[in-house]
């Protein structure tokens, strides 16, 4: 059920979006609705920065231009287009080049034929006016083919910057594709696309591995005392701590709202609680002051649970075990880190008589 919070917070997105669409004199489509609505949470900073850049060249923002810049943030596809357009140039690129090279070999197949030709002639030539007019036949086709020779290196030049723009295209949408854009983290694909691996890394080869979940104690008291824009600033914080204990092949996520998945391959129990008591210390240690006002705003804690590896896991029942330890530091009084909980203690089976 949604609370009152987020009842009073959507509630106020749901006014900016529409006095937005409003003020634009655009249709209040739903698709203009959703844009507006983003743009009024600001949780997307490039649609963000997109609009007001147009906003403040402009004054105001067309229909058209809306629906490019929901193309580009919001529409489901976007990334599967993006990639598709991409493709495509490269396709062309390739396409092209194949085309040019056949070129270029016709060129030096007939200036080779043109030699010999000329190697032929020479010896039925008698006189000097007929050695002269060879000569100068050979100088201009070998100028053209030079000149021929030439504009392909700088086509293949060029083609090789073009391929090289797009892979650097191809590699922003991978990395777009699985970061979450608030925090910077890897987002909750990348961690389940992670922990797969790593489970099977640690069946297969025997190596220890850790799961850490975290989550952020009290947050939406957070949020109601000094506003969800605030939190967010938190939520950047948070994730930086968490960043500055990662090493290696330690992998760091957004799983949630305000929960971080952490994945620690090839790492001992006692090394993951560490690591875990690191980060939960460079939480607290943050005295967090509001940069526009001053304001102290106190410190934030954070709850982790830890779990290890067993031979018979798989990657939701070791996030499942991660998940209770989690739930066993709030239950214990939050800002703790606890390890998964043992398994209940046999009973004493009792003595028959
Ligand atoms: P607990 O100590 O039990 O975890 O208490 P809590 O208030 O943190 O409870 P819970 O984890 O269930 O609450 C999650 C809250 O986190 C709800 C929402 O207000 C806040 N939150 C979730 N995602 C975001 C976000 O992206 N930005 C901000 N600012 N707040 C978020
Ligand atoms: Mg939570
Ligand atoms: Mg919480």
């Amino acid at each position: 059920m949604a609370s009152k919070d987020d009842f009073q917070r959507t509630i106020t997105y749901g006014d900016s979006a529409l006095s937005y669409i409003k003020s634009n004199s655009l249709p209040a489509f739903p698709r203009n609705y959703e844009l507006w609505y983003s743009y009024a949470s600001g949780f997307n900073l490039s649609l963000n920065r997109s609009i007001n850049k147009i906003l403040s060249r402009d004054g105001k923002i067309s229909e058209e231009e809306t629906e490019k810049i929901y193309n580009r943030f919001l529409s489901p596809n976007r990334l599967g287009d993006r990639i598709d357009e991409v493709g495509d140039k490269i396709a062309s690129e390739v396409r092209h080049l194949a085309e040019r090279l056949d070129q270029g070999n016709i060129v030096t197949e007939e200036y080779a034929e043109r030699l010999k030709k000329a190697l032929s002639e020479l010896n039925l030539i008698t006189d000097q006016n007929e050695l002269q007019r060879l000569i100068i036949e050979l100088m201009r086709v070998t100028t053209q083919t030079a000149d021929c020779n030439r504009d392909l290196r700088a086509e293949l030049l060029n083609s090789r910057r073009q391929i090289g723009v797009l892979q650097e295209g191809l590699e922003a949408i991978r990395y777009e594709s699985m970061t979450d854009e608030l925090t910077t983290l890897h987002n909750r694909k990348h961690f389940d696309k992670s922990l797969d691996k790593h489970v099977k890394e640690a069946r297969d080869s025997k190596v220890p591995l850790a799961v850490l979940l975290s989550d952020i104690d009290h947050f939406k008291q957070f949020n109601d005392n000094f506003g969800h824009q605030t939190g967010d600033q938190v939520l950047r914080l948070v994730a930086l701590a968490v960043k500055k204990n990662m090493k290696g092949s330690d992998i760091a996520c957004r799983y949630g709202g305000e929960e971080f998945g952490i994945i620690l391959p090839r790492t001992s129990e006692e090394d993951a609680l560490d690591i875990a008591e690191q980060i939960r210390r460079s939480v607290i240690s943050k005295e967090l002051v509001k940069r526009s006002t001053g304001e102290n705003l106190g410190r934030i804690t954070i709850s982790i649970g830890v779990a290890f590896f067993r031979s018979e896991d798989t990657p939701m029942s070791i996030v499942n075990r991660a998940d209770k330890a989690l739930y066993a530091a709030k239950r214990a009084g939050r800002n703790q880190v606890k390890p998964e909980l043992e398994e209940p203690e046999r009973l004493p089976v009792a003595a028959s008589t």
